[in-house]
């Protein structure tokens, strides 16, 4: 419950300190779609520039693109969509609420992990130092008896998703009574295939026009343009193609915020290699990328990978990295190892070679491929969850801050006169007319000193200056470390190089 009123409480955070907005907000918002305010688009693009910069920059066989949103339908149809982009829905009859079938099953799994963590705990307290966990979870009949079950449920649920046998999934709902949180009954219908892509028209006239989709994921535009990318950049095997943009998606249950949208963005690098080494570099992504999430400092006990036992019948390797939000630990990126299965599909429905000729070998082949995937949207939310602290003060009060990694802050330094006359708001829009090149600046002259901190603190911003009489004597400021709030007194004319040394990205991208 803590942790649920803790996620209402950064939600609401959101909203008042100008990160997300509902969208359409003045018409009671729209389900599952949401806009970025002030905050938000900034703390958004330098989330998407640390990764930009850490593929385009960092690596030189990987280029980026910017395909259109809109595709030629029969992409969707090759790539698997039009048949197979579904989830199985059921709804219940007394809350008249709908489910992903598979997500509740997934819930129930989790009990099971649950239910073994107690009984854990509980040992552990008994046995105190001398408990030994890993020799507990082989041998205590209770933990035994529910890893049986969770198998036995994870089998049952896995074969009937490949199948996909929608009555097995109903059943197995049934059979492990799994109640409607809401109404709390097993009164659930059959469950049902949904296609989740967003269609459209596209052409003027309607006996001309087409149906077409909004993309689902922004990987079949690598795909497409894989061999213009490769014939026009003169690139050999193994090279990368990196590209940021919306994708949509019909989801069924819209829930936790920004975590499951309906529009989102995502970050993707489809990475081009020989077949045969393709697990090799599956291993290189997986560790590549969670580098790149542990860099940002939340602490490497917070991440997790969880690799795909059950495969799509197209890939051969997969893995999830898993953040702990408020509400568990999620997927955030995905990491798969796609074969050829995307760009031989492509061959057989477009009708045109796509084959890769390698010089080395002398041969042509459809070069396999690694993906990265990850959701902007949800590393958004996953470092809004993490930097959201509520602090008790020595005098009592309490201070709201976002402890950000400073590179991703929106604003990094505000600049505060300590009055707003005797020159005091000239020199500090002075200080920031030289920094405003490097450095986003923040100007606030309103209030008492300490209310303007707070309102520092409670959008991320790393560093505070204040600028007082001595200022005008010394050419010195006051400099305020927002995590330690420890003041410290600087020179003005070394404040660009202290500033830029803490918060920019390209420190962040040397720890890679
Ligand atoms: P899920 O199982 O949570 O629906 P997925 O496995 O379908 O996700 P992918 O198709 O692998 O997701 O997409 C890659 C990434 O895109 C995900 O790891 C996630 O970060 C992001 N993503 C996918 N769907 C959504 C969504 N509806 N809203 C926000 N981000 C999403």
């Amino acid at each position: 419950m803590a942790q649920e009123d803790n996620f209402k409480k950064i939600v609401s955070h959101c909203k008042e300190y100008g990160f997300v907005f509902p969208s359409s907000d003045i018409y009671d918002g729209l389900a599952a779609v949401y806009d970025y305010g002030q905050n938000g688009v900034e703390l958004k693009n330098n989330i998407k520039e640390y990764w930009w910069k850490s593929m385009v920059l960092l690596n030189e066989n990987i280029v980026g693109i910017d395909s259109a949103i809109f595709m030629h339908p029969t992409i969707w149809k090759a790539s698997g969509h039009v048949d197979a982009f579904n989830d199985p829905l059921i709804d219940n009859r007394d809350s008249k609420k709908r489910y992903r079938a598979d997500v509740l099953i997934e819930e129930q799994l989790a009990k099971y992990d649950e239910k073994m963590q107690k009984e854990v705990d509980k040992a552990r307290k008994r046995f105190g130092d001398q408990f030994d966990e890993a020799m507990f979870r082989q041998t205590n009949p209770r933990v035994l008896e529910y890893k049986q079950k969770q198998d036995a449920l994870h089998e049952r649920f896995a074969q009937a998703m490949q199948q996909p046998d929608l009555q097995e999934l109903k059943q197995i709902i049934l059979d492990e009574g799994i109640v409607d949180p809401i109404s709390g009954t097993k009164n659930w219908t059959d469950v049902r295939q949904f296609n989740l892509m967003f269609s459209t028209e596209i052409g003027a006239a309607a006996e001309a026009a087409s149906k077409i989709y909004l993309r689902p994921e922004t990987a079949q535009g690598i795909f497409v343009n894989y061999l213009n990318v490769q014939k026009t950049g003169r690139m050999k095997l193994p090279f990368g193609i990196a590209q940021i943009g919306k994708a949509f998606r019909n989801e069924i249950v819209a829930r936790q915020f920004i975590f499951r949208m309906r529009e989102f963005e995502q970050m993707e690098m489809q990475f081009f290699v020989q077949p045969g080494t393709e697990l090799e570099w599956f291993a290189h992504w997986k560790e590549t990328r969670m580098k790149w999430h542990q860099a940002l400092g939340f602490g490497a006990e917070n991440y997790r990978f969880h690799d795909h036992e059950k495969l799509a019948h197209y890939a051969n390797a997969a893995a999830d990295i898993e953040f702990r939000m408020p509400f568990g630990f999620k997927e955030v990126e995905g990491i798969h190892s796609r074969t050829n299965f995307d760009l031989s599909q492509h061959e057989k429905f477009s009708g045109k070679s796509i084959k890769y000729f390698d010089p080395q070998t002398n041969e042509s082949y459809v070069p396999y491929v690694i993906e990265t995937s990850i959701g902007v949207d949800r590393m958004f939310l996953s470092i809004i969850c993490h930097a959201y602290r509520e602090e008790q003060l020595e005098n009592g009060e309490t201070r709201v801050l976002l402890q950000l990694p400073p590179a991703l802050a929106p604003v990094k330094l505000a600049v505060l006169p300590l009055v707003k006359k005797d020159g005091l708001p000239e020199k500090a829009r002075e200080i920031i007319s030289q920094l405003r090149f490097q450095v986003n600046c923040q100007y606030d002259e309103k209030d008492t000193i300490g209310k303007r901190y707070r309102r520092q603190d409670a959008i991320g911003t790393p560093y505070c200056i204040t600028v007082d009489y001595d200022t005008l004597k010394d050419e010195s400021v006051t400099l305020r470390n927002r995590d330690t709030m420890e003041q410290t007194r600087v020179p003005i004319a070394q404040l660009q190089e202290i500033i830029q040394e803490k918060t920019s990205i390209t420190n962040l991208l040397k720890q890679l």
